[in-house]
């Protein structure tokens, strides 16, 4: 029988997921399918599984069932437990077993693929929400000089540093703590690349060789994008890339093959316009 995957959300219409991975299934040769699964808002651990009852072997989790999706798991890996949320299942018997990617998928994406080093870098994250949550760790073991995020909420930061004292220290607080602060690598980890507000960044935040780092993908150039030009900043990028290794790692995790994530990039990328 065809090996079945999907991804859940609500919405999920939009998801750019099924392409993703029915790519990768073709270019390794992998026998699967990949469906969109619009979960129920108040049944999502029903519909999951329902999905493994009809031969369901994994899924990946996206907004909002990130946070209970964590829940249902029986096996949190560490990349899901220091999140707090998850974006990969895989079922065998009656194991859950749950990882979060999307950090991983970040650091795949800048260091192989733009090639940026975030060893000895000085690194700001804007945001201190989930996405923010699942990138500190696997940025913090790439030894960057510093780690410093930066949120409108000033008590959510805090909060991060206190989670993750035992991993790695955290310079935390709000944008105007920037002031006469310089960042090697800039992230914008906060949804403000979709409701197109400007965040409050001091143009003197950007090295003049920065890199400037907007997560959301496909909406051209955010306002947060816009600063970093206007500030003289030469790489700026989306999250496009982010999204497909991220992918990449959950298709190798449930295949055991990591497929070529170059064109898959190349066919999802939308010019910064
Ligand atoms: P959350 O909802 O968990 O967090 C949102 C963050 O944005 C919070 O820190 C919030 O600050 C901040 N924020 C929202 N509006 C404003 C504003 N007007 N001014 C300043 N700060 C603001 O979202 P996630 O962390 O899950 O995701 C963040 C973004 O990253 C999303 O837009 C998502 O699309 C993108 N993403 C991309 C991925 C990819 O593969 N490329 C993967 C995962 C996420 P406060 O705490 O003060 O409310």
């Amino acid at each position: 029988m065809t090996d079945r995957y999907a991804v859940i959300g609500n919405p999920i219409a939009h998801s750019k997921s099924p392409l993703i991975h029915g790519l990768f299934a073709q270019t390794t040769g992998q026998d699967l399918t990949y469906t969109a699964l619009e979960g129920p808002l108040d049944g999502f651990a029903e519909a999951v599984r329902s999905f493994i009852a009809a031969g369901g072997r994994g899924m990946n989790v996206t907004l909002p069932f990130k946070l209970q999706a964590f829940e249902i798991a029986t096996d949190p890996m560490e990349s899901a437990r220091l999140a707090g949320a998850v974006n990969a299942l895989k079922f065998e018997g009656d194991r859950i077993w749950a990882q979060n990617f999307d950090g991983l998928g970040l650091v795949n994406d800048i260091q192989r693929n733009l090639g940026v080093s975030l060893t000895g870098k000085r690194v700001l994250i804007c945001g201190a929400g989930g996405a923010t949550r699942g990138a500190i760790l696997p940025i913090a073991q790439q030894k960057p000089a510093l780690i410093a995020i930066a949120n409108r909420s000033a008590d959510k930061a805090q909060a991060l540093k206190t989670d993750f004292a035992a991993h790695t220290p955290l310079q935390t607080g709000g944008y105007a703590d920037l002031a006469g602060e310089r960042f090697d690598v800039v992230l914008n980890a906060t949804s403000t690349g979709l409701s197109q507000a400007e965040l409050p960044l001091p143009p003197s935040v950007f090295t003049p060789d920065a890199l400037a780092y907007e997560l959301v993908y496909g909406k051209g150039l955010t306002p947060f994008l816009k600063q970093a030009r206007a500030a003289g900043v030469a790489q700026c990028v989306d999250g496009v890339g982010m999204l497909v290794e991220q992918a990449a790692e959950a298709f190798a995790w449930w295949r055991g093959v990591r497929p070529d994530t170059r064109p898959v990039i190349e066919h999802l990328t939308v010019p910064l316009v």
